[in-house]
């Protein structure tokens, strides 16, 4: 009973709706966390997943050994990898494309790679016009790797220090 006198003197003096107003009010001269994207981003995590690249050593070789850990590793089947030996003997990749309409960004090729070849960048703004663009070939990896070295060899001795 006492229960419905309290309700009915609420509802009579819109006290609810008096609290929310006094909410709000309070929340507009606070400091607003908005942020106006594109022009302002977020901060990003050094162990962000992002779009996938190829590293090279300073030499200008490229780190993937073919071993193929990777491939194997991917729970959504994304990764092809095609290999054969060079002339030296050295075993490299003669195709290595990532379905990216496949992949999950679960990090486990990045994870399982012995010598931090395949990577995951920070990049998270880009597109695709049609169906083949979604695989990303050797070539455009390696492209990546290249653009992006200083702050992927940045981001893994960040995450080292959490191993
Ligand atoms: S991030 Fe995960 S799903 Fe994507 S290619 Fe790597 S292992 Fe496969
Ligand atoms: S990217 Fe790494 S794990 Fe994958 S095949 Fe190359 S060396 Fe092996």
């Amino acid at each position: 009973m006492m229960k419905v006198i309290r309700d009915y003197i609420k509802s009579l003096f819109l006290l609810e709706l008096i609290r929310g107003l006094a909410l709000t009010g309070r929340y507009m001269f606070k400091k607003k966390f908005t942020v106006q994207y594109p022009e302002e981003k977020a901060p990003i995590s050094p162990r962000f997943r992002g779009l996938h690249a190829q590293r090279r050593y300073a030499s200008g070789e490229e780190r993937c050994i073919a071993c193929k850990l990777c491939e194997a590793t991917c729970p959504a089947l994304a990764i092809t990898i095609e290999a054969e030996p060079r002339a030296d003997g050295s075993r490299r990749t003669t195709r290595y494309d990532i379905d990216l309409f496949k992949c999950i960004f679960c990090g486990y090729c990045q994870e399982s790679c012995p010598v931090d070849a395949i990577v995951e960048t920070r990049v998270y703004e880009y597109h695709f016009e049609n169906r083949q663009d979604a695989i990303i070939t050797k070539e455009k990896l390696l492209a990546l790797g290249d653009k992006y070295e200083q702050q992927l060899a940045a981001d893994i001795a960040a995450q080292a220090k959490y191993r």
